[in-house]
């Protein structure tokens, strides 16, 4: 079979003409399974492709697939997509796949999407880790674009299966099918009518959610909480589904087993519960601490669609309670969205029937993450996902760091700390719908920690081997990062609230930098110390150390370093390291020029990140295709094709001519809509950009054609 001479004029093909056959149908339909079974009893050889495990046993995407099924069809196999192509964008590349002796089919499994969700929730080791809480919520998300095929995009013939028995048939009509068969053209089976789900599907999804009771509690927040670390952790999913989860509401990932109360009150949304905090052991003034928690609150309840926030207390005599409770009446706020709870905070639900997902702990100064007591009891709670410790200023003088009455000081503290804790639960609830979408670099750290100067909080998830991402947080995380060293975390209290930081976080020109994370410190340590990363390193000089960046952005992503400490980004160069700009420079172009040398086909941008979210100043050397699984979510894609990124030419140029660089630090533009950089189209979503720009032509914008921006191959 000629397969690479499609214009063969179509008498003289040979019988049996090889097969593309696209499967259609929502996570839990069957997809794999058909796939299985038709290959197991098929003469006719087949190459399942599957964008779960395409990238080496890994989810990849549709380039690759692609790719795959090419050169499947190549080698003489017919090929089955099984990924969900349930629209008419996402199939359209692989009709193309088509010509003369490859005929495209769709098998369409429309089976009921109550069948599909409960199917996806319950299943376990899913190739794609659309599995548990979440896909319900995905799967009715994709559902909800679904779009028949039609012979007009292309298909020589579709099958339509409804319920089980079509799917059997449809199994024995390709499992029958010898390497010289062909199957009529045409569309056979009933088209479901109803292509759309129905709306308010969500209402089902608790019902096929297994109930929870003691005995299988542990489970219970395995299954029913846990989805969302776990798919963090792996960060789930193909990009139909990614589309999909970018659109879940924000309380989407808490969508769990029990949205409701227990006297029945139902709700879906997420919540956290919080003690006053300082107000017992370190004995701050009632008042004070009730204005400053209604004021918190009430900024927060304006901001944040449908959280609630739930301020607990043991006692029913409690003064903070009462008055909190007046001034929050007085000020109006919606008692859906903040109310009070007399209550154990590590048996809110066990004990008093209050369904939280996060629970705040308020800390002494020995803060430690992990472990038992408060916290283990709090996990043990079903439905709780995270702790949120917090550290409020103490005016206790029997206790550590005493403010002695210094109210000034300790409202300020009080505030941040509230704010802090808010702003750590927002970013939960925002992580849960985000995670999908968002970015996922795990950084192989236990926690997310947060800490505000003294109002510190830490806040870890219950699942101690949680990986956190750590990319794609420029301007959220930026907010929460803590001004201290984090490696101690009640000794970074101590020092900030006597005013003293380590010299660790003094800069070059000897100002304060804010403080990072360590796991925003791996550049900084390869730069320090490049001998001890031999494997990881490019390139070592006296100036600068290159390395390919960990999570590429495109086909090609390298990091130029510079090795002078304490020059920790952007912000900190002036004049003094022009050379060295220079020299970053011209490693990143060398670097470039040579990947040219090999795929003269790509083109190269050198820039920095307006406000890093790594320390350590690092140029980035980065191909222009951007065909990465790395790039998640809008901040990856805005932080590279918005003024965010610094051309490295401009930036020596302003440092040349005023001494420093401009910064475009504005969360609006990471935020912005999503445009091709090179039509400057808008997309609504990641996946939908990526799939615009595997095929985009469209010259450069000016601006990036101008002063070498970019780094092509010499023409
Ligand atoms: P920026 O936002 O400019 O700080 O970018 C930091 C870059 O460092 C991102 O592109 C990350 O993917 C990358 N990165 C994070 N951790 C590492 C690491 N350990 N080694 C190499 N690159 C890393």
């Amino acid at each position: 079979m000629d397969i690479d001479n499609p214009s063969k004029p179509k008498d003289e093909v040979a019988e049996g003409k090889l097969l593309v056959v696209i499967l259609v149908g929502a996570p839990g339909s069957g997809k794999s399974t058909f796939c299985e079974h038709v290959m197991r009893s098929s003469t006719r050889p087949w190459v399942r492709i599957c964008q779960d495990t395409i990238g080496n046993g890994k989810a990849g995407n549709k380039t690759q697939c692609l790719s795959s099924a090419a050169r499947a069809l190549k080698d003489g196999k017919s090929v089955f997509i099984d990924r969900c192509n349930l629209d008419r964008e996402q199939r359209s590349e692989f009709v193309k796949l088509g010509g003369p002796q490859i005929d495209v089919h769709a098998v369409v499994l429309d089976l009921p999407a109550r069948l599909c969700i409960s199917r996806s929730v319950k299943r376990t080791g899913h190739e794609g880790n659309l599995q548990g809480g979440k896909a319900a919520a995905v799967v009715n998300r994709m559902l909800q674009k679904k779009e028949l095929p039609k012979i007009s995009e292309g298909f020589n013939r579709i099958m339509f299966c409804q319920n089980e028995n079509d799917v059997q048939s449809a199994i024995s009509t390709y499992s029958t099918l010898g390497p010289l068969d062909n199957l009529p053209d045409g569309c056979f089976g009933q088209k479901n009518p109803d292509a759309k789900i129905q709306v308010g599907i969500m209402k089902f999804l608790k019902k096929v959610d297994v109930p929870v009771n003691v005995a299988s509690r542990e489970n219970s927040i395995r299954e029913s909480v846990s989805p969302q670390i776990v798919e963090k952790k792996n960060s789930c999913c193909r990009e139909e589904e990614e589309e999909a989860c970018s659109s879940i509401p924000v309380n989407a990932g808490f969508e769990s087993k029990e949205a409701k109360d227990l006297d029945g009150t139902p709700h879906d949304a997420p919540t956290l519960a919080f003690p006053s905090i300082s107000t017992s052991d370190f004995q701050f003034n009632h008042e004070k601490a009730a204005d400053i928690i209604v004021e918190t609150v009430e900024e927060f309840t304006n901001k944040i669609g449908n959280a609630r926030l739930v301020l607990v207390d043991l006692t029913h005599g409690s003064k903070i309670l009462s008055l909190v409770r007046a001034k929050a009446a007085q000020k109006n706020i919606d008692s859906q969205k903040f109310f009070t709870h007399v209550g154990d905070i590590t048996h809110l639900y066990s004990k008093g029937g209050l369904h939280c997902n996060v629970i705040a702990n308020a800390a002494n100064w020995r803060l430690k993450p992990g472990g038992g007591g408060v916290n283990a009891a709090i996990f043990s709670e079903a439905g709780v996902t995270h702790v949120i410790h917090v550290l409020g200023p103490n005016m206790n003088p029997q206790r550590a760091n005493c403010l002695n009455n210094d109210y000034n000081e300790g409202c300020k503290i009080l505030r941040e700390a509230y704010t802090s804790l808010f702003d750590g639960f927002a970013s939960i609830v925002w992580t849960g719908a985000e995670q999908s979408k968002g970015s996922s670099e795990d950084i192989g750290s236990k926690a997310l920690e947060l800490c505000q100067s003294n109002g510190c909080t830490r806040k870890h998830s219950s699942n101690s081997d949680q990986k956190i991402k750590r990319d794609g947080i420029h301007a959220s995380e930026r907010s929460k990062r803590c001004k201290g060293p984090q490696d101690d975390f009640g000794a970074n209290s101590t020092n900030s609230r006597a005013g003293k930081l380590s010299p660790e976080n003094r800069n070059i020109d000897g100002s304060m930098s804010k403080a990072w994370g360590s796991w925003a410190q791996a550049l900084h340590r390869i730069a320090i110390h490049p001998e001890r990363h031999e494997d990881d390193v490019l390139e070592i000089s006296e100036d600068v150390v290159v390395l390919n960046d960990l999570y590429p952005k495109a086909q090609r992503h390298l990091l130029v370093l510079a090795r002078t400490e304490g020059l920790d980004s952007l912000a900190n160069v002036r004049k003094e390291h022009l050379q060295l700009l220079k020299k970053m420079h011209a490693v990143g172009l060398l670097w470039a020029e040579k990947f040219l040398r090999a795929d003269g086909s790509l083109v190269f941008r050198l820039g920095y990140h307006s406000v890093p979210s790594m320390r350590q100043l690092h140029l980035h050397v980065i191909s222009q295709d951007f065909d990465s699984k790395h790039s998640k979510n809008k901040k990856h894609w805005n932080s590279f094709n918005t003024g965010f990124f610094r051309d490295s030419v401009d930036v020596i140029d302003e440092v040349t001519n005023h001494g420093k660089a401009t910064l475009k630090d504005d969360d609006r533009l990471l935020n912005m809509e999503l445009r091709c950089h090179r039509c400057r189209s808008a997309h609504p979503n990641i996946p939908r950009l990526k799939s615009h720009i595997t095929i985009c032509q469209a010259p450069f914008p000016a601006v990036l054609l101008e002063n070498g921006r970019l780094v092509h191959a010499p023409q």
